[in-house]
């Protein structure tokens, strides 16, 4: 049995005045059998970690360099972020491959660095609407998948969970269907298999793409679906708190 997670991605959003009352409204929240991450711009990490620090709920990063330290002006170490009691990295987001041109090998080297750190990646795959439309949905997930394989074994994935975020639903409002989903996720399962049932079977795969409370309860319900990454709903601690009532 894997437990549910349920992370909420805040991008590049908020403020000091509003992270405050987003953290108050989720501090509301009562024990939930998931577990509960929110990912907060790098400045906020530290005060929204002491916030949270008597709750249960996790803090995740959005991204991490692939370099331990030195001289890399801008960037932001994984070890860095183990000192604000991150215990989540979410890597190789659709936003960080197409807009900043991360490649399958250089999340690789982040999931490396991140692992080294000690903490967990979130490994973000999923396909652009022209590579569904393609059929190349499951080649571009295994891909993205294989490189991490390729750099670190397929041990490394013990240690990780996958979020599967088809591209053309991501800020869209058009979610996957909880079929469509569970479909994918199921063929990401069987291709781990294919390396180690055990990790196949153990390993939590998120879904993100648009997921609202309206729709979170049928995504849910999907035996390969073990959470949500959720954007744009997370920033609502009314929706996300429903989202997380859904999750059980
Ligand atoms: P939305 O929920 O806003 O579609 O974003 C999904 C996402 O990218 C989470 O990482």
């Amino acid at each position: 049995i894997r437990q549910k997670i349920v992370a909420g991605n805040w991008k590049m959003n908020g403020s000091k005045a509003s992270i405050d009352s987003l953290l108050s409204g989720l501090c509301a929240m009562k024990s939930s059998n998931s577990e509960v991450v929110v990912s907060p711009s790098f400045p906020y990490l530290s005060e929204v970690s002491t916030a949270l620090a008597d709750s249960d709920i996790v803090l995740a990063a959005q991204n991490a360099s692939h370099e331990e330290k030195g001289a890399y002006t801008g960037e932001v170490s994984a070890l860095m972020l183990s000192d604000f009691g991150v215990k989540y990295v979410l890597l190789g987001h659709s936003e960080r491959r197409s807009l900043y041109s991360e490649s399958d090998q250089v999340v690789a080297l982040k999931a490396k660095a991140v692992l080294e750190a000690g903490l967990t990646p979130m490994l973000c795959v999923g396909e652009t609407l022209e590579e569904r439309e393609l059929n190349q949905t499951l080649v571009v997930c295994e891909r993205q998948i294989q490189a991490v394989i390729d750099l670190l074994g397929v041990d490394a994935f013990s240690r990780m969970v996958i979020a599967y975020e088809p591209v053309w639903a991501i800020g869209t409002g058009l979610s996957a269907s909880s079929e469509q989903a569970q479909e994918v996720h199921q063929s990401i399962r069987a291709f781990l298999a294919q390396h180690s049932e055990s990790i196949a079977e153990k390993i939590q795969i998120l879904y993100g793409g648009s997921v609202k409370a309206s729709t979170s309860a049928a995504l849910f319900e999907m035996p390969d679906v073990d959470g949500a990454l959720v954007g744009g709903a997370s920033l609502d601690a009314k929706e996300f708190i429903e989202i997380v009532k859904a999750a059980g």
